[in-house]
């Protein structure tokens, strides 16, 4: 069922877990997540980017909301549909129009002011529609989401997070401890101090973004710290790379099925997930 991404981290915060939230552009990969979820038992959050949704027109919108919703709809697991990284208000109302539960404002390039300002404002338009908000204070560098720019990290400052949650009344906020978007060229280093100091004064739960390619002691590490949502791309396409692959290499016949075409990269997609649900704890707490 669609629950609010406020409804299940508060749930892993109390319960020292954290959950995989996932960008999918699919419906194979929609579908692979959240089947895979429900074997674990594990609640899912499923994410859009927007630069994936505004093919056809803007077609993407509409296909990937009505995926993931019916997906949600099919399973008695909490499944949460959010918008990542809506950058204006544009973009968060379409969201709330076609039924998200979640959806994330980022002002994190903003001057500290701006960015408190833009997301106060996401917040009361979405707290009308009983949909959660995520913010971002400090940056998480690394390719931009169009691949034009590589950005640097800001870490979050602890002084200013409890200020900002206050001002903002935002449901979870994603934090820079070393992380960054994308493909590592070299291994992170999480600032694993910084991210106790930030939990110890956040009123709400914790998110990291750039979880692909973090070595997994740097996860558990930062689950028991307090990160309560954990961001997964690149795993997913790098995944249902090799999968395609292996699709390519079989020659059994010469026109397969689609359900034989799609195998090899809903077993890589699935066993990401699969790994990822168990490293943050996240099986059985569905
Ligand atoms: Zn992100």
């Amino acid at each position: 069922m669609l629950v609010t991404l406020k409804e299940v981290l508060t749930h892993a915060r109390a319960h020292g877990y954290a959950v995989p939230a996932f960008d999918f552009t699919e419906d194979i990969m929609a579908r692979t997540i959240v089947e895979t979820a429900l074997e674990c038992r594990s609640p899912a959050i499923m994410m859009t980017l927007q630069p994936d949704l505004e093919t056809g027109d803007g077609r993407g919108w509409v296909f990937q909301a009505a995926a993931a919703k019916a997906a949600a709809a099919a399973v008695d697991i909490p499944v949460v549909l959010h918008m990542d990284h809506a950058g204006d208000l544009p973009t968060v109302q379409k969201a709330l129009d076609l039924g998200y539960s979640s959806v994330m404002i980022d002002g994190s390039r903003l001057p500290f002011e701006s960015n408190v300002q833009l997301t106060r404002e996401v917040v009361e338009l979405a707290h009308r529609q009983g949909v959660s908000v995520e913010a971002e204070l400090g940056h998480v560098g690394g390719m931009d989401l169009d691949d034009s720019a590589c950005a640097e990290n800001v870490l979050t400052e602890p002084d200013e997070l409890a200020r900002f949650v206050e001002q903002t009344g935002c449901d979870a906020l994603a934090v820079s401890i070393g992380t960054a978007h994308g493909v590592y060229r070299s291994l992170p280093d999480l600032n694993i101090a910084r991210l106790r100091e930030l939990n110890a004064v956040s009123q709400v739960p914790l998110v990291l973004h750039g979880g692909s390619g973090t070595p997994d002691d740097q996860i558990r590490a930062a689950v028991r710290e307090g990160i309560s949502k954990l961001n997964i791309y690149a795993d997913l396409r790098i995944a249902m790379y090799r999968g395609l692959k292996t699709t390519a290499n079989l020659h059994e016949r010469i026109d397969p099925l689609p359900h034989d075409l799609f195998r090899p990269i809903r077993r890589e997609l699935a066993a990401v997930v699969r790994e990822k649900i168990h490293l943050l704890g996240a099986n059985g707490k569905a």
